[in-house]
């Protein structure tokens, strides 16, 4: 009932599995799975954003100090809109707002 969810209902059910995927169950009953790699490739940062615009890929990662195996260490609600997830490589600006994630699955248009 509040008036200012800029995106989307929040899901029914979050399930993240830390080295493998992220699994949504939706209010509709839908359900959706993300790997993190497609996760991670897609991060909604600025920077991540701004690397993806100049061509870059935000992972994997060219630099080799940082493992390439991909892994979340955290993940945190973020308000009523979205999920914050936390890498291995300490990044962890970007937050994934329900209705991006709807979209991503082919259940919402993009808006
Ligand atoms: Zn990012």
């Amino acid at each position: 009932m509040g008036l200012d969810i800029p995106d989307g209902e929040p899901p029914l059910s979050i399930d993240l599995d830390r080295s493998q995927s992220l699994r949504v169950e939706w209010a509709d009953g839908k359900v959706c799975t993300f790997t993190l790699e497609t996760l991670r490739a897609n991060c909604p940062c600025a920077e991540c954003r701004s690397e993806r615009e100049r061509g870059i890929a935000p992972w994997p990662k060219k630099n080799l100090l940082v493992s390439q195996e991909l892994s979340a260490v955290g993940a945190e609600l973020v308000g009523n809109w979205g999920l914050q997830i936390t890498w291995h490589d300490g990044h962890g600006t970007g937050i994934y707002a329900w209705g991006v994630l709807r979209t991503w699955a082919g259940l919402d248009d993009p808006s």
